[in-house]
């Protein structure tokens, strides 16, 4: 639903780049950093918190639903647009699914549900309760879990946030994408600004939590116009915002016009200045970067995008979904069929849309820790590293980039002793994760 072309976070498949399609998908990092290392990151429920009957570790869960009205140009998610979406079929697709996953992960508590896309909100209100009565029976949680919902705000699926919250959604993550007319046309969008504004009124007014995505750096996008944009949507008093730097992803009708010369992206201080602009606008509300493209207050940073950027497990549903949870005991990455009709017809033939399932070895599980936590302003912390893939976090490193990446200032210890990226180190994370990382 979001911008894609960023990185975004919601089923990442965190296996290749650098830029790192977190968010089973993710964006292109921008840049940020907290000078002072502290991050205002909350504690997430990791292992040791929130836990379940035999201290299992708490489980975040993924569903994807593959549909959208159109195709947004810039987009290159698993996003398919269909006449007609045959919804019960694939709501049964996704508790079978549901059922397959929580056979063979066993009994764990619930951390965190997110519904991406695609464009979840075109499920109906009945579809998401299904699909969470079922996930709550599978996985009961130890503490109320975060239930979050990419919404679109077209009015049509505005009208069914009252729905989605009676069926027990209490985040929901708006794709405003922009506040302006001229750019909402430009990204392909369906909506419009006075939609975007009375969406987010709609759902301030129904949830306890509510977060945006924002695309900046857009064609001709000045500074002031992007502050201006940014205070308007923080005006609804909003705790977290999701801003992403549009880039132009290969297959894309964006990368053809970019090819053409017909679209032209802001130059580098162009988007030095709208960085800036992000970041002192996020911070005067209150809100600071927690990861390279995310913004919240004290306590409200997204627990399951946490999950995917500290390396926890993960099990991902749906099309193309991707998931990083023990498989007979060892740690294993999963990813699902992408096209969605093979992967209810696979589903309906064996139980389930597996397309893949990968043991993961620890220098695989070392790297994939590293490309994901160095987005963190909290960074990635020795003792929890090894933990997590039983190799020493300096063993992870390469030893002379990472000492000139610290003499350059674009990374710095933890008070822990662990690593983290500086502000000046989010800005080139494209280029210094491949140097840094074995
Ligand atoms: S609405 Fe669909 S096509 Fe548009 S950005 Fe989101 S996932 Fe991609």
């Amino acid at each position: 639903m979001a911008a894609k072309s960023l990185q975004r976070s919601s089923s990442p498949d965190i296996g290749g780049s650098a830029s790192g399609r977190a968010n089973g998908r993710e964006r292109r990092p921008r840049a940020k950093d907290t000078a002072s290392g502290s991050s205002g990151v909350a504690p997430a429920p990791h292992a040791g918190q929130g836990q379940g009957e035999g201290g299992a570790e708490p489980l975040a869960l993924y569903i994807h639903w593959p549909f959208c009205l159109s195709r947004c140009p810039y987009c290159d998610f698993n996003a398919h647009v269909r006449e007609r979406i045959d919804e019960t079929r694939f709501r049964a697709a996704l508790l079978a699914e549901l059922a397959y996953e929580a056979a063979r992960v066993g009994r764990r508590p619930l951390r965190s549900i997110f519904f991406g896309g695609g464009t979840p909100s075109l499920m109906s209100p009945a579809t998401v309760a299904a699909l969470l009565e079922a996930a709550i029976r599978a996985f009961p949680p130890a503490v109320a879990p975060e239930i979050t919902l990419e919404a679109n705000p077209t009015s049509v699926e505005a009208g069914k946030l009252a729905g989605f919250r009676d069926a027990g959604v209490n985040r929901v993550s708006l794709g405003l994408q922009a506040l302006d007319d001229g750019a909402l046309a430009v990204l392909g969008r369906r909506h419009t600004a006075a939609q975007a504004l009375a969406a987010l009124a709609t759902a301030r007014a129904l949830f306890p939590r509510v977060s945006c995505d924002l695309i900046y750096a857009r064609p001709g996008q000045t500074a002031a116009a992007w502050r201006a944009e940014l205070r308007r949507a923080l005006g609804f008093g909003l705790d977290h915002l999701s801003l992403y730097q549009l880039t132009i992803e290969p297959g894309t009708p964006f990368a053809r016009l970019a090819a053409r010369g017909t679209l032209v992206l802001p130059d580098a201080d162009a988007q030095a200045a709208l960085y800036e602009a992000t970041e002192s606008e996020a911070a005067r509300a209150g809100l600071a970067a927690y990861e390279v493209s995310n913004y919240a207050r004290p306590g409200a940073e997204s627990r399951h995008n946490l999950a995917y950027w500290r390396y926890d497990d993960y099990a991902g549903i749906g099309p193309g979904a991707h998931g990083r949870i023990p498989v007979a005991g060892k740690p294993a990455a999963t990813v699902r069929i992408r096209a969605p009709e093979a992967w209810a017809e696979a589903v309906e033939r064996q139980g389930h849309g597996v397309r893949a399932e990968e043991p993961l070895a620890p220098r695989t599980r070392a790297r994939e820790a590293l490309l994901m936590g160095l987005r963190l302003a909290e960074g990635v912390e020795p003792a929890r590293f090894r933990a997590r893939t039983g190799i020493d976090l300096d063993d992870a490193l390469e030893p002379e980039p990472l000492a000139d990446a610290e003499a350059a200032g674009l990374v710095a210890r933890t008070a822990a002793g662990g690593w983290r990226a500086t502000r000046a180190g989010w800005l080139r994370l494209d280029a210094l994760l491949p140097a840094l990382v074995r």
